[in-house]
């Protein structure tokens, strides 16, 4: 069987290398509906038994990548001159020694880590980080919902904080939302820190993806449940160990630098938000009482209110866990520009065999394994959030989760960019692809690669993220020309304008959706795949996507129904908008504008 098999996958390379040459052009016209669907049928194949990180079949997905990139005459950019970059999956135990200071009008308490306040397991580096306090009551920014905590406040540089579980008025699937409370303070009002209430199993714990912070696990005694309000990092750092060492082993779980500074991320118990307003002028009995019964909270000034917040925490690495990066580079042409670079990613890891057998009837839809507990990507009951929709009957003993729209159609859209340079002119600015492991088990390899890069951070223009290109919407036929970009606009509007050029100028203009950008919207895209890793570090980034289907994260996910020329044509799409990257005299510039186009927004954002 084997032999045989690997006699076939080299005669494909042969044939398919011959064909580059009788070609020889490269450019986006040669990437082709026939060739991704050639090498889908391999990746998304039952051999591979659908991907799982640590798994055989994810090896051998990485080795058929490589020996394309090899045969493209694309550069090893991983290790040692290889193709593959070594991702460390570290177990880690900690040691709490954090603490948080306030002083209100002179008078001063400290709460130490587990006593009044809770740290996450993981809470980054030694640091001591301070400013005035700046209540926001439940510190939420959802104006279609009409809700907004945060008008007419400037809480930069301030520690935040915020109560409850939000008002009656809270928009469907907001557990997300709550738990990106303190990710959102920081990351788009510029607070220093974030303080929420200790409810619910950690709202607002470590709910930054892009931190370490998230990567925590439930501590080793806690049944492996995940809450809803926690991201696909936090989820899945528990999930990935299925398949590998012991996943129970350590605190937390991590791939990224214990040394780093992160904005704290802290929940906390009556008795610190007591203090608090103890001069306020206004009990905190009261402000707990509205926030029960989820009613208006009152606008709060806490004047003389400073709080300081010493990180100190120590890490012990008890268990590694490894697996791998697939990473290429074609150089480019300028002299002067060909160290730097542009950046493009999908990850090459799915979830692995069905842990229950599927159901032969598909009557009532059932949740998908692997998928997040609390309604998953798509929310509800409906597969993928398509309402109305039920699952496919898988075939009789069906148990492997094929990945083909997830991230398969991603994983060869890359390919055919990375064949398109290598085969084709080559633009001023070096490119760079990555094939991420890891992505479904919480960002492993992309928050390694931001963490440990391979080419330095300072030197990226820009990230071009792929994950689920090769299906419509809920499989519905308006969505044919459709793909859905998130995140866009928030580091560089000059590259949300370069998109939609490099849209414009195709053959074919497709129809570009920015819903899922909206940062009103119950999914968090944003946070939830590489690009995340990328632009945690301030590299503006473009997420492509054309959106959930009952198939999602289930043994039906299969090439069969995948849309190859629709996937041609976005794969077109990133190509020409990372050529135009590539060869601008310039980055894009960052101006941290931040999400500015959703729901029904189309087109270029003016200066
Ligand atoms: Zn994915």
């Amino acid at each position: 069987m084997k032999s045989r098999f690997m006699a076939a996958v080299c005669a494909a390379v042969v044939a398919l290398s011959l064909g580059v040459h009788a070609q020889g052009k490269g450019g986006a016209a040669s990437i082709t509906p026939a060739e991704l669907k050639d090498w889908l049928s391999y990746i998304a194949s039952d051999q591979l038994q659908g991907r799982q990180v640590y798994t055989e079949g994810l090896g051998l997905a990485a080795s058929y990548i490589a020996d394309h990139l090899k045969e493209w005459n694309v550069k090893p950019a991983g290790d040692d001159g290889t193709y593959f970059q070594v991702v460390k999956v570290n177990g880690v135990n900690v040691t709490r020694n954090s603490s948080v200071t306030v002083t209100v009008n002179g008078q001063t308490k400290t709460f130490k880590d587990g006593e009044g306040v809770t740290f996450p397991a993981n809470a980054g580096g030694k640091q001591t980080v301070s400013g005035q306090a700046e209540f926001v009551g439940y510190g939420l920014s959802l104006p279609e919902a009409g809700i907004d905590d945060y008008k007419g406040r400037d809480v930069s540089g301030k520690v935040v904080l915020y109560v409850g579980r939000g008002p009656k008025s809270m928009p469907a699937g907001g557990n997300r939302l709550l738990g990106a409370r303190a990710r959102n303070a920081i990351e788009l009002s510029h607070a220093v820190a974030a303080i929420g209430p200790s409810i619910g199993g950690g709202f607002g714990r470590g709910a930054g993806a892009g931190t370490p912070a998230a990567t925590a696990t439930p501590p080793a005694t806690a049944t492996p449940t995940p809450t809803a309000a926690q991201p696909a990092a936090g989820r899945g750092a528990a999930g990935g160990g299925r398949g590998g060492a012991n996943a129970t082993l350590g605190d937390f779980t991590t791939v990224q630098r214990l040394d780093n500074k992160v904005p704290p991320q802290i929940t906390a118990g009556d008795e610190f938000f007591d203090f608090i307003f103890s001069a306020a002028g206004q009990k905190y009995a009261d402000i707990k009482a509205k926030a029960d019964g989820q009613d208006a909270i009152p606008a709060v000034a806490l004047n003389n209110v400073s709080i300081t917040i010493n990180v100190d925490a120590d890490y012990t690495i008890v268990q590694t866990r490894l697996t791998r990066n697939v990473v290429g580079i074609v150089e480019g042409s300028d002299p002067k520009l060909k160290d730097t670079y542009v950046l493009f990613g999908a990850h090459y890891d799915h979830i692995g065999y069905q842990q229950t057998p599927p159901r032969q009837q598909p009557a009532s839809p059932q949740r998908p394994q692997g998928a997040e507990a609390g309604g998953g990507f798509g929310g509800g009951n409906a597969p993928g959030g398509c309402t109305g929709q039920q699952r496919d009957t898988p075939k009789a003993g069906d148990v492997i989760n094929n990945g083909a729209d997830d991230d398969g159609s991603g994983t060869v859209g890359v390919m055919a960019i990375a064949k398109a340079f290598a085969t084709g002119p080559k633009p001023k600015r070096s490119v760079m692809f990555v094939w991420h492991a890891g992505e479904e088990a919480g960002l492993l390899g992309s928050r390694y690669m931001a963490d440990y890069p391979e080419v330095p951070l300072d030197k990226v223009s820009a990230q071009l993220n792929i994950d689920m290109i090769g299906r419509n919407r809920c499989d519905e036929a308006s969505e044919a020309n459709t793909v859905y970009l998130v995140g866009s606009d928030r580091i560089s509007t000059e590259l949300h304008n370069l998109n939609e050029d490099a849209n414009a100028a195709l053959a074919a203009p497709m129809k570009l959706d920015y819903e899922f950008n909206d940062p009103a919207d119950p999914e968090s895209i944003y946070t939830r795949s590489d690009h995340y890793s990328y632009a945690s570090k301030g590299i503006p980034i473009i997420f492509y996507t054309t959106g959930l289907h009952r198939d999602y994260h289930y043994v039906t996910d299969e090439v069969g129904k995948i849309e190859f020329p629709k996937l041609a044509h976005i794969a077109q799409l990133v190509y020409t908008t990372g050529l135009k990257v590539a060869n601008l005299d310039h980055f894009p510039a960052r101006d941290n504008k931040g999400p500015r186009k959703g729901k029904g927004a189309s087109g270029k954002i003016g200066s």
